[in-house]
């Protein structure tokens, strides 16, 4: 009998415990369902594009040590079984996913599924710890970072990954089956006109090789400095892994193995301290995940209640200028445009566009959560809301209302020279270095060399920034009052 294994957020070969798992059981069927169910969030027009070219790499790798990927598109809770029926297969594993209508659509297959008499296992492959493995002293989930990750740290170090199979098995196919069976291209996951993803094509190699070299190149070289310049924009100072992360093609115990082995033989420059800040970043990734899991509603509903009462202002077109990057704010700009070329943006960007949209737009964090979904390639699950609720200040461990970025400030302090901001807001290319953060206090002979029209080739500011922050403490003070 064949082994059937799901693939999801899991595409990669190595560090897979599913297909490990399932390469036991019998000749193997790689599986790929698009879900066109409406049970689940519909991925994001910068997702899908992702996701098009991991397939692509994925069927590559699997052809290569011998086996097929197998994709076909509608509802997993109805193809499953389905398929399980047609091939014989007696065996079905995957990898777990943690958002509450995956879990839900999760089990009840493999309810269905163990009634069939099929076995049916399910495995931890993206996460250092499941979710509900850490707990507080008091046995709940925690809230506050610090002590979550402390608690994980204690913990002790995550098991070693595992590595690529050396060859696939391959199940034969019935042929009405192979008839039904599409191809990525059939998926129709690729924009077509207008096709806005030429921007994505040069920045980013999707697939598990391309996660690998992301992965090395930041060892050899993006970690150095890492504790503090994470922090600049202007610089190559991340990882860049959190698409990667989001598809699965790299798990966090493959990252975590990796730099510390590299930290240990001395074949990166990345200190110690830089690198337990980058194993804290992770760490808010698992964080996030532990938040998303024992709140399954993240993404809609406010972590802190209070916040229900919130006097949102209706701000269309705001809200329209901050999702072009037009709002005459350089850097918030920047990272709007940033995000819409290349499907990603800074995370220190993230927090002054995000804040930027709450307080001083005072428009409700649920718009620029959903904007960020539609445009990020890491657009994710269980980060994206988590991020977003802590900087609005209704989520777990969440900054304080009063705390609002002035983006002059945050630009001057973390894009000094203004190159970030010259790299996406070419209209500004020109402005020398103490304008670059604040094109209105230039003198009119400055903007004139530098062919800056303000309200005609650059926008005036959407909102006066005192006004805007005064506003938001206001709002957010009747909240706390309540
Ligand atoms: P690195 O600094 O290299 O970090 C390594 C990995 O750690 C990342 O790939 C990511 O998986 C994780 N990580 C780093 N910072 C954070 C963080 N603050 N919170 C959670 N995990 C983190 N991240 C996403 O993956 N998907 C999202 O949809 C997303 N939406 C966000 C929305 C807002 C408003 C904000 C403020 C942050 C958001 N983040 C999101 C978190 C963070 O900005 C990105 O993970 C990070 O910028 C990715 O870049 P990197 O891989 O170079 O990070």
């Amino acid at each position: 009998h064949p082994a059937l294994l799901w693939f999801r957020d899991d595409l990669r070969l190595s560090d897979n415990p599913a297909l490990r798992a399932a390469l036991d059981h019998g000749p193997l069927i790689c599986l790929y369902i698009l879900d066109t169910a409406t049970q689940r969030r519909e991925l994001g027009g910068a997702a899908r594009w992702w996701l098009s070219r991991s397939l692509q790499a994925l069927s590559q790798a699997i052809a290569a040590k011998g086996g097929e990927l197998l994709i076909l598109r509608g509802d997993p809770a109805e193809l499953l079984p389905d398929i399980v029926e047609r091939t014989g297969s007696s065996y079905v594993a995957w990898n777990r996913r943690y958002d509450g209508a995956a879990i839900a659509l999760d089990r009840a297959l493999k309810a269905k599924l163990t009634e069939t008499g099929v076995e049916v296992e399910s495995f931890n492959a993206n996460l250092l710890n499941e979710p509900w493995q850490v707990k507080t002293k008091a046995d709940g989930p925690f809230k506050v970072f610090t002590p979550y990750w402390r608690a994980v740290r204690e913990g002790g170090e995550p098991s070693a990954p595992l590595p690529a199979p050396a060859r696939l098995s391959k199940a034969t196919l019935p042929a009405a089956l192979r008839k039904q069976a599409l191809t990525i291209a059939d998926l129709a996951l690729q924009p077509t006109a207008p096709d806005w993803a030429s921007g994505l094509r040069d920045a980013w190699m999707p697939g598990e090789d391309g996660a690998q070299d992301r992965l090395g190149t930041f060892l050899d070289e993006g970690i150095a400095g890492y504790r503090e310049g994470r922090d600049r924009p202007d610089k190559l100072s991340t990882s860049r892994l959190s698409p990667h992360l989001r598809f699965g093609e790299i798990s966090p115990r493959q990252i975590w193995h990796a730099t510390r082995g590299a930290l240990e033989t001395g074949e990166t420059p990345g200190s110690a301290a830089d690198i337990e800040k980058f194993f804290s970043e992770i760490g808010w990734r698992e964080f996030s995940y532990h938040l998303l899991f024992h709140n399954p509603d993240l993404a809609s509903v406010n972590y802190d209640r209070r916040f229900d009462a919130m006097a949102w202002a209706t701000d269309e077109a705001g809200l329209k200028a901050w999702r072009k990057g037009l709002t005459g704010y350089p850097i918030v700009d920047a990272g709007l445009r940033e995000l819409w070329q290349t499907g990603w943006m800074h995370n220190r960007v993230r927090m002054i566009t995000a804040s930027f949209l709450i307080k001083h737009l005072l428009t409700d964090w649920r718009a620029g959560e959903t904007w960020f979904w539609d445009t990020l390639v890491d657009a994710d699950p269980a980060n994206n809301p988590a991020s977003w609720q802590w900087v609005a200040g209704s989520g777990a461990d969440a900054a304080p209302y009063f705390r609002i970025f002035n983006p002059v400030t945050q630009g001057e302090k973390f894009d000094p020279k203004g190159d970030y901001v010259r790299r996406f807001v070419p209209e500004l290319a020109k402005l020398g270095d103490r304008f670059i953060h604040r094109p209105w206090d230039a003198p009119a002979s400055e903007l004139k060399q530098a062919g800056i029209v303000l309200g005609q080739n650059y926008p005036k500011p959407v909102v006066a920034l005192d006004f805007g922050r005064r506003r938001a403490l206001d709002a957010f003070a009747a909240l706390r009052s309540e």
